[in-house]
């Protein structure tokens, strides 16, 4: 704080276009308009160098899921530092905390998933996946089921292998290569693909495209499925009812691995411990975590690991030749520890189910009625506010027009931070946000479109 009061924001603003270069960040942009400097936060809020207080609307990034400032994490994390800093876990070696944390995952994650995989991020998490799948078909003698399939407007991580299996189409342009086995069938977006038609009858044409695209390259190719339970950074895509039931089937009759991606949805998000329960996904092979799962505090994930393949890894043996310097990390196992103590002693889960996620989700329906909102979708505390030029016609914005971007900018000069992904504001606080503090995250998104909306001529 004392650095702080002695530096100014265009200080500050001055030194990081020096010398950081920010992720998925637009530098020339940066450059000339300067970065907001968070100094500090607290629950669900955070103050920047200018003295603005602002209601944390997309809990940092979808992660901060029990909110800022908890002394119990800070003082897990120093513990477990000064205990054991670090701990390799390459050569026969292992530590208390991770173990500990593996145990409870095994308890706390869907049936069958009994061993935990760490590393750092959620990339990693789903690299971990992939890697494994095609291990454990190596190991099988299928060594030919190489292909993933995957779905558009998916976001599963930033590294190359991850990038590639996103179906978002700038994270495979420049700066990546082409990865032959990798697939993508279009999503349950059912606002585009399927408008006119029926949730039943548009869970089984959208589950189709997956049956569809494994026959297409045969099912003896084809290694693994990933998929999140609702998807987060490619729009807030939530699927129908009937859709996860039929694509369950489908892997199971082709026997292609399914692999959930929990990184968003897991630790709450969607009123329940992890997405795939709030959709009736079971029997998964691999699931993914990471942000929830210390509630960011610090920079952990975990890749669960079916009963099935798990077995077959310590049966068959031979080195997997997969991991990380920083897997299983005692410090972040600790973090992750106190986090799922606090997340389960507050009940902060089943709040969200019972009590700020229908709130949350009435609060989202009663955008429908604005005239720049083309659809909502809601699903626990995450929702996405589809914005159009015109409501009739469906007819979005292209990516030349950044009008949610231009709703964010409104919310943000009125205390409210919210995610803009193309033409979708992301709506997902911190799990611990009350119904009042709701009350004041909607009247304010409300005006916020209405702002943008008299911009373009709409209101
Ligand atoms: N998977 C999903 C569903 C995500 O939303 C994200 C990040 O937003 C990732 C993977 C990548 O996680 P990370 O940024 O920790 O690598």
């Amino acid at each position: 704080m004392a650095t702080q009061a002695l530096n100014s924001t265009t200080d500050w603003q001055t030194r990081d276009t020096a010398h950081y270069l920010h992720p998925f960040t637009d530098h020339a942009a940066l450059h000339s308009e300067g970065a907001r400097i968070l100094t500090h936060a607290e629950g669900i809020y955070h103050w920047d160098s200018d003295g603005n207080k602002v209601l944390d609307g997309l809990a940092g990034l979808g992660c901060v899921n029990i909110g800022y400032g908890r002394q119990e994490l800070a003082l897990a994390a120093q513990q477990a530092m000064s205990d054991l800093s670090f701990c390799q876990s390459f050569f026969k070696t292992s530590n208390q905390q991770a173990i500990a944390l593996a145990e409870v995952l095994a308890e706390i994650t869907p049936a069958g998933l009994n061993h935990a995989f760490f590393q750092s991020s959620g990339s990693e998490a789903n690299e971990t996946a992939i890697r494994l799948a095609l291990h454990y078909w190596a190991l099988e003698g299928m060594p030919g089921k190489r292909n993933v399939i995957a779905r558009e407007n998916a976001y599963h991580g930033s590294t190359m292998l991850t990038a590639n299996i996103s179906g978002i189409p700038p994270m495979a342009g420049a700066g990546s290569w082409d990865f032959e086995h990798i697939h993508h069938i279009p999503a349950p977006y059912k606002y585009l693909h399927g408008p006119d038609m029926s949730e039943e009858a548009f869970a089984a044409t959208a589950a189709q495209w997956l049956e569809d695209k494994i026959l297409e390259l045969g099912p003896d190719t084809v290694a693994v499925f990933i998929a999140e339970p609702f998807q987060g950074a490619g729009g807030a895509i939530i699927p129908p009812e009937g859709y996860w039931p039929r694509v369950q089937a489908i892997c199971k009759k082709y026997d292609v691995l399914l692999a959930v991606d929990e990184v968003v949805c897991g630790f709450g998000r969607s009123g329940h411990w992890f997405g795939s329960q709030s959709f009736d996904i079971e029997g998964m092979d691999i699931l993914q975590m990471a942000k929830g799962l210390t509630s960011a505090y610090a920079p952990l994930s975990a890749t669960m690991v079916s009963d099935r393949l798990a077995n077959t890894l310590i049966e068959k043996g031979g080195e997997w030749w997969h991991g990380f310097t920083y897997s299983g990390h005692p410090m972040c196992c600790a973090v992750a520890l106190e986090n799922i103590r606090i997340l389960k002693k507050e009940g902060i889960v089943e709040q969200v189910r019972k009590q700020t996620g229908p709130y949350f989700k009435d609060h989202m329906m009663a955008l429908a009625d604005h005239p720049l909102v083309g659809d909502v979708r809601a699903r626990g505390l995450f929702g996405g506010i589809q914005l159009v030029k015109d409501k009739a016609s469906r007819t979005l914005f292209g990516d030349e027009e950044p009008i949610g971007e231009q709703v964010s900018a409104a919310a943000l000069e009125r205390g409210l931070a919210l995610r803009d992904i193309g033409n979708t504001n992301a709506l997902m606080p911190p799990l611990i946000i009350s119904k009042d503090e709701l009350d004041f995250t909607f009247s304010v998104t409300r005006l916020a479109l209405d702002e943008t909306a008299r911009t373009l001529g709409l209101l």
